[in-house]
């Protein structure tokens, strides 16, 4: 039974003998799009943001579902619903990652493209926003079966893609392998090279330098600045990370480098936490050569194994959440003991947590803004598609930190004018800049 239906008490009893996928009138819990449309809500009010635009600006421009045949290895089909959302293309082409992942639902979908509408806009690159995904758990699947899902999905979705209309990218459990089959799928299918149709490929097939990190030297970069507003030096400075995948072990690595200590970081398996720091190298040779890529079974003198809440609320400067959304909520935000939250992961605080954090004087960096490295080397990345001439990484990495200072230095100037926290700032320059466009291009036809 869900934690859900055990916290409902006595409905949830009286429903526990219908099979979960049954139960219509289950208490849904306050979800990611709740969140995001509540930001949206605030900040229209404070901007006075014209109703009509805030009208367009609540729902998303078109949304794609499809039915995902697959033969499984063993023989049987599997049928896995999947999904595009474009939530808005005013500021340029739709762009967003595709992620694969059991709790993949419509609502996650619409807030992870809102968001990137968002993030495109705060960072000042010009597309607007759109997210993709399988629910599927590819933990549980082959390569074969990630390969095959993949290259259906794509050619259900195909219609909607484009190198000018929508271009997915990594997330949640995607990979530069595959964006290799989602561009490999629409050549074959379109007779035409089209390898701009998705970033984060392989550097091999016209990927970028500097891609893969990209959104962990961000998260480095925009803490790096915060650090300094607040005269902090990189050396004093501790650090806790959740999630060690692509995001979060960059942002360790890069952070190391920079000289912070970063004390504590963990994964679905747990976590470790050393006092002193963490030997961020040994590390990823153990994920590097662990089959599920996970910190389990690391072990090294003076590193203690602690819980994901311990991770949350240990005693340090920066906690860096970089794993899944929701995860500082109102029962452990007040728990939570960092000063500085540098959100890396999408929507990674509830409003509640958001709330109690705030009151506590704890400074939040917001996802769409700490997090864009990502998408801003996407952005990198198409435009060198484009023009066919390939950047050296040293490019890459200097326009990256240009971008990412330049965000940071905006949002920070324009929070401290209004006397609002950063989440806010950031909120009232994207959504700002995304209703100019729609007001400035006019309401077709
Ligand atoms: N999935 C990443 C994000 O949430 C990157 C998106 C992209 O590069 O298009 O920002």
């Amino acid at each position: 039974m869900s934690e859900q239906h055990r916290a409902s008490g006595v409905a949830g009893e009286a429903l526990a003998h219908l099979p979960p996928d049954f139960v219509v009138t289950r208490p849904r819990r306050r979800d990611l799009w709740d969140t995001v449309l509540g930001m949206l809500d605030d900040v229209a009010e404070r901007i006075n943001l014209d109703p009509g635009i805030h009208a367009i600006l609540r729902q998303p421009e078109r949304e794609l579902t499809v039915a995902v045949p697959v033969r499984m290895d063993d023989g049987p089909i599997r049928v896995f619903t999947g999904y595009r959302i474009q939530h808005s293309s005013a500021r340029g082409p739709c762009k967003g990652g595709i992620r694969y992942h059991p709790a993949v639902c419509p609502n996650e979908v619409r807030a992870l493209a809102a968001l990137m509408t968002w993030k495109c806009a705060v960072v000042g690159i010009p597309y607007g926003g759109a997210k993709g995904g399988v629910q599927c758990d590819p933990k549980q699947m082959s390569r074969e079966e990630i390969c095959r899902l993949t290259r259906r999905f794509t050619s259900m979705i195909m219609p909607i893609l484009g190198p000018r209309r929508d271009i997915p990218a990594p997330d949640v459990n995607t990979d530069a392998q595959i964006m290799a089959w989602i561009a490999d799928t629409v050549c074959m299918l379109q007779n035409v090279a089209t390898m701009e149709i998705v970033t984060g490929k392989p550097v091999s097939l016209g990927g970028s330098q500097g891609r893969k990190e990209a959104t962990g030297r961000g998260v480095a970069l925009i803490t790096t600045e915060l650090l300094k507003r607040q005269r902090r030096r990189l050396s004093e400075t501790t650090v806790a990370i959740q999630g060690y995948g692509n995001v979060g072990s960059a942002a360790a690595k890069i952070l190391n480098q920079l000289g912070c200590r970063v004390v504590a970081v963990s994964d679905i398996s747990g976590g470790l936490y050393a006092p002193g720091g963490l030997e961020i190298n040994a590390i990823d040779r153990h994920v590097d050569s662990h089959p599920g890529r996970l910190l389990e079974g690391f072990h090294a003198p003076g590193v203690d194994r602690i819980s994901n809440h311990e991770l949350l609320t240990s005693k340090v400067d920066v906690l860096i959440p970089a794993a899944l959304e929701h995860q500082i909520h109102a029962d452990n935000a007040p728990q939570v003991q960092a000063t500085m939250v540098v959100e890396a992961a999408n929507g990674p605080t509830t409003p509640e947590a958001d709330k109690v954090l705030h009151d506590r004087g704890i400074v939040v960096v917001p996802d769409i803004l700490a997090n864009a490295g990502g998408v801003v080397v996407s952005y990198f990345e198409w435009v060198q598609n484009m023009q066919c001439f390939f950047w050296e990484e040293a490019e890459v990495n200097r326009h990256l930190k240009r971008i990412m200072v330049q965000a940071f230095q905006r949002v920070w100037e324009l929070s401290e004018r209004h006397h609002v926290p950063l989440r806010l700032g950031a909120y009232m320059l994207a959504v700002g800049e995304v209703a100019n466009a729609v007001q400035t291009r006019g309401i077709f036809p």
